[in-house]
């Protein structure tokens, strides 16, 4: 609405855009092309002509009511399949905002073509002066070889723009790549990635999808398990990896993108598991377990952590088995929607007992298009129009944040102050039970407080002894006079 766009596109845009660029060139006006998939407009809503299309509440209910908001969440998510999704209409005022179905992904073939094209290889001129982009040293040598996500984490909005529906490029098209880093001045015989959203995956995850589309509603295709229609084959990633590797001047072969773990797990042969141990880690492994609290999975859409649990033995136990000094990187996020005070805790001690120690933490904020935003807004899950726990507060996502990282020093204070607030002081303490250690005040006022505590106690002793004395002395006065004598000695 605000962009005052006769048209706007969505997605990956290659199918959409060459469409718009060819009728502008034939002489059609922006503001005439209604049937562009991937493309979004605005209309007055007596012109529009109905067709199969999806009504979402109006901005003006979305705006006023949360459980609408839900609602049309709900409908534009599940409308976001290039093979079963329809039209969503929005009216907004006297318009109607029109979301067009996504475009079909690229074929095979046209994907290839996509990163085929003469690209420059590195950031623009204009930082030079700058001295030039450090991030580049990440990518300068790194292979796309996929596109979309089944994962389809409620936190992540690949799957608005890249589709939960996966292509990949042709093993001739990565090979060709890969030959090309090999004679680019900088390339000293590593190549940094093979991969994309997730570096594994390289099909759909079934069969039904160019005909059904992928199912819509909180269905996943790997959360919380995997889905019985699920097709897992790393056999062709393997063989391309294999051949990247076996190529001149290519000294290693790395996997930087994340491995989807659970994925990896569902496969009964674990030949792509070895030689991704034995020969693509550049000494960390990452991995995005997010979480351990199974609500927490849930609202996230993730895997239950038992399966992270299989992952990680099986891979120190090959890490072992081949030699290899290798770690795990874990990605954990703090605050997401549904992720409680208590539930940080629990995470902090999952982490102490699996000797994790995440260097990087996320701490949740909305994105546009996700699930999990929707939830942050509405306090409610889309799906299930369930209230869902969400925190704003920035005292608390701070020590949501700092219990991910208990073990560091300068976070003591706030992982403290988590722990009172969430009735765990219990884990506060010197020793390997306990997640953190007091700090000199605390020790201080401790010692102060067992030093009252004693100094108390004599005196309460004492005053009991005189009282019992005086009450004998009444009663008895030589015993009393003997008890007395005893206990001086
Ligand atoms: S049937 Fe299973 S694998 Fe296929 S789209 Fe649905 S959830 Fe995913």
């Amino acid at each position: 609405m605000e962009s005052g766009a006769d048209l706007l596109t969505f997605g990956m845009g290659e199918r959409s855009v060459k469409e718009v660029a060819q009728r502008l060139q034939n002489g059609q006006k922006a503001s005439e092309i209604r049937d562009v998939r991937g493309t979004c407009y605005l209309i007055p809503t007596k012109e529009y002509e109905p067709g199969p299309a999806v009504d979402c509440p109006s901005f003006e209910q979305v705006q006023k009511s949360k459980k609408e908001y839900a609602v049309s969440c709900r409908k534009q998510q599940d409308e976001q399949d290039a093979f079963r999704g329809r039209r969503v209409l929005q009216k907004h005022g006297s318009m109607l905002l029109v979301q067009n179905p996504p475009a079909l992904p690229l074929s095979q073939k046209e994907l290839d073509a996509v990163y085929e094209l003469p690209y420059m290889r590195t950031y623009h001129p204009m930082y030079e002066k700058e001295g030039g982009v450090p991030a580049i040293q990440e990518v300068e040598f790194s292979i796309t070889q996929n596109r979309g996500c089944f994962g389809a984490c409620n936190f992540c909005s690949l799957a608005f723009h890249q589709g939960r529906y996966v292509t990949s490029r042709s093993e001739e098209s990565i090979l060709k790549e890969a030959k090309l880093l090999t004679t680019l001045p900088n390339f000293k015989g590593y190549i940094h990635d093979v991969g994309g959203p997730t570096a594994n995956f390289r099909h759909p995850s079934c069969l039904k999808q160019e005909k059904d589309g992928l199912c819509p509603g909180p269905k996943k295709c790997l959360a919380p398990t995997p889905c019985p229609a699920l097709q897992v084959d790393h056999s062709e990633y393997l063989d391309i990896l294999r051949k990247i590797r076996a190529l001149p001047k290519v000294k290693k072969v790395f996997i930087r993108s994340g491995i989807r773990f659970d994925y990896l797990m569902a496969d009964p042969d674990d030949s792509f598991f070895r030689e991704l141990v034995k020969y693509h880690v550049s000494g960390q492994l990452k991995v995005a377990p997010e979480h351990c609290v199974p609500e927490v999975l849930d609202a996230m859409g993730k895997p239950h952590i038992e399966s992270f649990l299989r992952f990680q033995k099986k891979y120190f136990a090959l890490c072992r088995e081949y030699g290899k000094e290798q770690y795990l990187v874990p990605y954990m996020m703090s605050s997401h929607p549904g992720s409680t005070l208590k539930d940080a805790v629990e995470l902090a001690l999952f982490l102490k007992k699996q000797h994790l120690r995440p260097e990087q933490v996320q701490d949740f904020y909305p994105t546009p298009g996700t699930i999990a935003t929707c939830m942050y807004y509405t306090g409610l899950n889309p799906w299930t129009m369930k209230p869902v726990y969400v925190t704003k507060n920035p005292k608390e996502k701070a020590m949501q944040r700092a219990l991910l990282q208990y073990f560091e020093p300068h976070l003591q204070r706030e992982v403290i102050a988590a722990l009172k607030a969430a009735g765990r002081p219990d884990l506060i303490g010197d020793g390997s039970q306990f997640l953190v250690r007091p700090t000199p005040e605390m020790r201080r006022e401790q010692a102060m407080k067992k030093a009252e505590n004693n100094r108390e106690s004599d005196e309460n002793e004492s005053r009991s002894f005189f009282k019992h004395q005086s009450q004998t002395k009444r009663t008895n006065g030589k015993r009393g006079h003997h008890h007395y004598e005893n206990r001086k000695h």
